[in-house]
């Protein structure tokens, strides 16, 4: 169960002097309060929702929200309102998930970049994954040795009906049989046919 809801926090009193009181009558000094609400999704402020001005009296300590206020009251919380900042960290969750998606986007640019390079420069011990053009599973192919001119790879002796489980056969122990060769100058080739689809180093 996600545990979310809105949650107010005081941001900023000002104390403003010679405004009238409609519950006393005095002309006096009121202060004036700013509240921020926010949402948020477990403990994590996400988004800001509102802000609202309260004032009290300081004679007779009468409070009011902006529908209660007479028009210099309203107007001098109105603008304390406008000078209060929404505080950063009611963003934090938003900007939580901005940073998680330009790292998500970075590090697969970043693998994008790294498999162009495994491709011209392949490596033993590196696992290429392939779809089967046969029936459409997944499985990875392990180099095993590297020539001048060649990749000897080993077949996964396991495979699976979807991506996301090619790590879960990727054992050093599901590799048992003979190695075969394929030219270097192949691997782009099966690249571009999307038999394979990468490489992990
Ligand atoms: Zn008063």
């Amino acid at each position: 169960m996600i545990f979310y809801g809105t949650k107010g926090s005081h941001l900023f009193s000002e104390r403003k002097n010679g405004i009238k009181c409609d519950n006393c009558n005095e002309i006096t000094a009121h202060n004036i309060s700013v509240y921020g609400k926010y949402a948020y999704i477990y403990w994590i402020p996400f988004f800001p929702m509102s802000k609202k001005a309260f004032s009290e009296c300081t004679n007779c300590s009468a409070t009011l929200d902006v529908n209660g206020m007479n028009g210099k009251l309203k107007s001098a919380a109105t603008e304390v309102k406008n000078n209060t900042k929404t505080p950063i960290w009611y963003w934090s969750g938003l900007a939580i998930i901005a940073v998680l998606i330009s790292l998500g986007v970075y590090s697969s640019l970043q693998h994008d970049k790294d498999v162009a390079v495994y491709i011209n420069q392949p490596a033993v011990g590196d696992v290429i994954e392939f779809k089967s053009s046969e029936n459409g599973y997944y499985s990875t192919l392990k180099i095993s040795a590297v020539t001048s001119d060649s990749i000897f790879v080993i077949q996964n002796d396991y495979e699976t009906d979807k991506k996301t489980g090619v790590s879960d056969i990727d054992k050093a122990s599901n590799y048992t049989t003979e190695p075969y060769s394929l030219g270097k100058n192949q691997i782009q080739g099966l690249f571009d046919e999307k038999v394979f689809y990468d490489i992990n180093r």
